[in-house]
């Protein structure tokens, strides 16, 4: 980690990953859902961008991993942000000592090297910001870096995914329909049970027989979505819940602290989860 200065005086804690440390060379555990495995592969092997729609913590980014994997590709992530401005994502010159470097973006790296780049809750970003990947999701499949005078073409390797929750809409917060026509998309959404069970109980280290429980509790708190939760309890908080009861932290205990106490602030609503719980704990 290093501080570095960019042009605009502004200094920014900095680091640039290597190259080498997006290659994923362990295989990460992912559980196919539907057919998104071979939607993907297909969809790479044509060059299409896509975007992945669901809840958050609904194994997304796990899928992306795995698909880097798969393919071979390094993975270079961008969590997306409303500060995150077109040149955080192309590049800039910074200033370092007494010379200035060119210093590649996440995405301008991932166009060079043919890396597969996941701009994660793309819809955070500005849409100033989001217009810079309009030209790498057509045919010609190339990024004007304005600051150095070049256009690069990105290689086969190259593709680009973005994850979206359509849960979160709202009017200011929307992809539009300019951007969302240059991909296909994959729908995710929480595991059907007897799968969420596996992955808890795999991802915690807990048994299958607490895993059902925690999925059972799981998928009743997820009917109050529409009863004044916002969002469902995601498959990443039941596997904190199990690991804080592989801890040796008491079960109904834990899935009040993992599962019901981070999704709501609701006094009423979390009376009404935790009654779910003692029913089934
Ligand atoms: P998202 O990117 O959708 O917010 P993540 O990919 O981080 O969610 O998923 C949260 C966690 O849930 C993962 O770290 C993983 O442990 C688990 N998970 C969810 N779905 C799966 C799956 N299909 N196979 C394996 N693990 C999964």
């Amino acid at each position: 980690f290093r501080w570095e200065k960019n042009m605009d005086n502004k200094c920014q804690f900095f680091r640039e990953i290597p190259l080498e440390e997006c290659f994923i060379d362990k295989e990460p555990y992912y559980v196919p859902v539907g057919n998104e495995v071979e939607v993907f592969m297909a969809a790479y092997k044509n060059r299409l961008p896509v975007i992945l729609k669901g809840p958050t913590g609904c194994g997304k980014t796990r899928f992306m991993e795995y698909m880097a994997y798969r393919l071979k590709r390094p993975l270079i992530t961008v969590a997306c942000h409303e500060d995150l401005t077109a040149t955080d994502l192309v590049g800039r010159f910074l200033i370092k000592g007494e010379s200035i470097e060119w210093s590649d973006g996440p995405l301008t790296k991932a166009v060079k090297s043919g890396a597969i780049c996941y701009l994660d809750e793309v819809v955070e970003a500005r849409k100033d910001t989001i217009v810079v990947i309009h030209p790498l999701t057509d045919d010609r499949r190339i990024i004007p870096v304005d600051k150095l005078g070049v256009i690069m073409k990105a290689p086969d390797g190259f593709m680009l995914a973005v994850s979206y929750n359509p849960g979160y809409q709202s009017v200011v917060k929307d992809l539009k329909q300019s951007t969302r026509q240059r991909f296909i998309s994959i729908d995710f959404d929480y595991p059907p049970a007897d799968l969420e069970v596996q992955i808890v109980a795999h991802e915690s280290g807990i048994g299958q027989e607490m895993a059902k429980y925690l999925v059972e509790i799981g998928s009743r708190i997820r009917n109050f979505k529409h009863h004044g939760l916002e969002e469902g309890v995601s498959t990443r908080l039941l596997i904190y819940a199990g690991k804080l009861i592989r801890e040796g932290i008491e079960p109904a205990k834990a899935c009040q602290i993992a599962m019901v106490r981070p999704i709501t602030d609701n006094p009423d609503l979390q009376v009404s989860l935790d009654e779910i719980i003692s029913a089934i704990m």
